[in-house]
């Protein structure tokens, strides 16, 4: 790995999922869509800016048509516990009636993200909606989601890393990770 990478990768007080674990992971959710949704056009709905890495990767993998919608939710502000309230800008276009919606986001929590996101693309009445996120966190729901895939089930922990931030850091890192709790830099 380049040194600036390994320097960042001190402030891990351990590393969850590896490169490897994380793209063969990745590989087996593409593998299932592609199954699945075979003959289709399906439309992405990706949210920003955690699922970035995610969704890059996903999409290369896909076989069928694609078309990209991407999001960008907030609800944490720069902190490590959700605010409670989902800002969403959506595109000023924005239209999934009667399309096979893929909603892909990083992480589930609480689930008040994708809910309300799900939420907003129901009523506009896609023939179909799958969602899928890359990991799911073992913890009480405030808002139920009907996940159909996760790459990972983890603890309840704040985890970084292949796109996902701590105050807008380590998204950088091809690894996923537990904050130091005293990060060195
Ligand atoms: P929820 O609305 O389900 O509570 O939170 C979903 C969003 O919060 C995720 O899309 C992600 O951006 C952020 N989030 C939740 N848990 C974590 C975490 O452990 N680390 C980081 N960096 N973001 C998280
Ligand atoms: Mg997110």
């Amino acid at each position: 790995m380049p040194s600036s990478v390994t320097g960042v990768i001190q402030d891990l007080e351990r590393i969850l999922l590896t490169p490897a674990q994380i793209s063969a992971r990745v590989d087996a959710m593409a593998a299932r869509l592609n199954a699945e949704l075979t003959g289709k056009v399906v439309t992405v709905v990706a949210l920003m800016d955690g699922g970035l890495f995610f969704v890059a990767d996903l999409l290369r993998k896909l076989e069928m048509p694609v078309r990209l919608y991407t999001l960008s939710a907030s609800s944490y502000q720069g902190g490590t516990a959700t605010t409670g309230e989902v800002k969403v800008s959506w595109p000023a276009n924005f239209d999934i009636h009667g399309q096979d919606v893929l909603l892909l986001d990083d992480i589930l929590d609480t689930g008040l993200t994708l809910s309300a996101i799900s939420e907003r693309l129901l009523a506009q009445q896609p023939a179909s909606l799958r969602t899928c996120v890359l990991l799911s966190k073992r913890r009480q729901r405030l808002s139920h989601v009907a996940l159909d895939d996760a790459g990972f089930e983890i603890d309840d922990e704040f985890v970084v890393g292949y796109g996902m931030d701590y105050q807008g850091r380590f998204r950088n890192l091809p690894c996923i990770g537990i904050l130091n709790p005293n990060p060195a830099s």
